[in-house]
């Protein structure tokens, strides 16, 4: 007997996977595959909150499988271990998969994986799934590509998945069963394709008409946000998909933008698209760099600016105790729920590295361990350009005073997530240091007792980060790298410039 295998990684779903579809056209009995990496839980930037959600992702794929007659195989270990199992009782005609775009370690493993078919005289087929282009030759064609690649056909879900007769799919074990210790999240997704799909239906037809006005705030942001992330990072959702189904409702928006369905609906989806374009043209750094996570890709940049551990500093950034209301409620509140909006997760990089003056890759592996949507690719770009280490971007420091006037003027994020203000009146809810001693009384919080005050003078540091950066940027050396950084990465399109997002 023969067989192919599916070696299912960050693609869990049926619908549009290009690696299923060749597999069922091969005409070969079919075993579907998920290994999960020792390898991989032992990484610094892998948390709990990760493996969780792939794995109740992979149960939900693992249904769908056997209800189409396939059989799906779980293995927690090496990938070697079990494709060599499979061969010996099957005997593999080819693995069939779809491009991942990761970290060194996963690039490493796949060339492994490629090499160790290729002794075996089995094909190793990986196929484009997203708008990241292998061995793209110049920046400067990207775009044309991208757009290509999202807007191409979608592979339809399979009626029936062949499987080789006698075989059996693994129960997809708990994280109790792998003997990992869980991280119980509030307000979880539904995990699966079935809730990506809901999710997105329910952005695309009634919370994302406000999305464009209300993506700033973590309180409107939260709603009015599509929150597909991590769904895109378990492979639940395509971006082609996600393409399609925008395009299908821009194209019914229009014929009648003012009817009360489709109100609201024509800036936000504009908005939409173009986050979706950042999606790839932030992974497509990645691939090209596979460091990211370790090295600046203005390493003379980063050089200069010099950034050190202060472990107080860090403590308090990284517990939410900074004594910054709006700070501390955001790291809280994404604490507990493994997501928060984009400008807030550009406040809380950026004043790790410019007010705090912390190493990015530190914090960085910090925000990627609570990020329930941890994309190696938009989460390393995001990260060097918050901390002005690219070179090719403005320096963009946030001040935690404007964030929290501007979206949390009343105060009441700031309650709801640091319980030690709840009594402090919307006068003093941002600044409450400047409390009398009598004041600190009357509300129930203290100020060094109850609540920290201020880790450091927030304008001064922000100001002395700032101009410290400005005066690295200005260096000859490091400017003669971000012309070589802008070639490799930069963006060519106005709109969609990596400046501006
Ligand atoms: C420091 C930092 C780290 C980040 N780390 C991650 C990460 O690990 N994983 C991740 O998916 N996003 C990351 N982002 C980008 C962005 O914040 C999230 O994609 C977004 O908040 C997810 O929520 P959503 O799906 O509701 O987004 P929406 O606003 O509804 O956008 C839809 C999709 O577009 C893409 N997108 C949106 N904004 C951006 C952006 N600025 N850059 C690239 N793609 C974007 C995402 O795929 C997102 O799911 C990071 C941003 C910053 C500043």
């Amino acid at each position: 007997m023969s067989v192919n295998v599916v070696w299912f990684k960050r693609d869990l779903r049926l619908n549009d996977n290009a690696a299923i579809t060749d597999a069922i056209n091969r005409n070969l009995p079919i075993i579907c595959l998920f290994n999960l990496d020792s390898q991989r839980i032992s990484r610094s930037d892998v948390s709990a909150i990760h493996i969780e959600w792939e794995l109740d992702c992979l149960r939900s794929l693992s249904e769908d499988i056997q209800q189409l007659g396939g059989v799906m195989k779980f293995n927690y270990g090496n990938i070697f271990e079990t494709l060599e199992s499979l061969h010996l009782e099957y005997g593999l005609a080819s693995v069939i998969a779809n491009e991942e775009t990761g970290l060194q370690w996963s690039w490493d493993r796949d060339k492994q994986v490629a090499e160790w078919c290729n002794f075996n005289n089995i094909d190793f087929v990986e196929h484009p799934s997203n708008g990241v282009v292998r061995k793209l030759k110049t920046r400067d064609d990207w775009k044309k590509h991208r757009d290509k690649r999202v807007s191409a056909e979608l592979h339809p879900k399979p009626s029936s998945i062949p499987s080789p007769t006698g075989s059996f799919s693994d129960e997809i074990p708990t994280m109790d069963e792998l003997g990992l210790t869980s991280k119980s999240l509030e307000n979880r997704p539904i995990p699966g394709e079935d809730g990506a799909l809901s999710n997105l239906n329910s952005f695309l037809n009634e919370r994302g008409r406000g999305y464009r006005k209300g993506m700033s705030s973590p309180i409107t942001g939260a709603v009015m946000c599509s929150r597909i992330s991590p769904y895109l990072s378990a492979g639940c959702l395509s971006i082609k998909q996600v393409f399609h189904h925008t395009v299908a409702r821009q194209m019914q928006v229009k014929v009648d933008p003012r009817s009360t369905e489709n109100l609201g609906f024509t800036s936000s989806l504009t908005s939409f698209q173009s986050r979706l374009a950042w999606h790839c043209h932030f992974m497509q750094r990645l691939e090209a760099e596979a460091t990211m996570d370790e090295i600046a890709i203005n390493p003379e940049l980063d050089e200069l600016l010099n950034r050190k551990l202060d472990q107080r500093k860090f403590i308090a950034w990284r517990d939410g105790k900074t004594g910054w209301p709006f700070f501390d409620a955001c790291m809280r509140n994404l604490t507990a729920t493994g997501w928060i909006n984009f400008r807030m997760r550009a406040m809380l990089q950026s004043v790790a590295s410019y007010t705090l003056w912390l190493p990015w890759q530190i914090t960085g592996l910090h925000l990627a361990n609570l990020f329930m949507d941890y994309e190696p690719g938009i989460h390393w770009s995001q990260v060097q350009m918050q901390s002005g280490v690219t070179g090719i971007n403005s320096v963009r420091a946030y001040s935690v005073g404007k964030q929290s006037t501007d979206h949390d003027p009343n105060g009441d994020f700031i309650r709801l997530w640091v319980p030690e203000l709840a009594e402090v009146p919307t006068e003093h809810i941002h600044e409450p240091w400047l409390m009398s001693q009598a004041e600190q009384e009357q509300y129930n919080c203290r100020i060094d007792i109850d609540y920290p005050a201020p880790i450091v003078d927030e304008k001064a540091a922000r100001k002395a980060g700032i101009s410290k950066s400005y005066k690295a940027k200005g260096d000859a050396a490091v400017r003669r790298r971000a012309k070589i950084v802008f070639d490799i990465h930069g963006s060519r399109s106005r709109q969609s410039g990596s400046s501006r997002n």
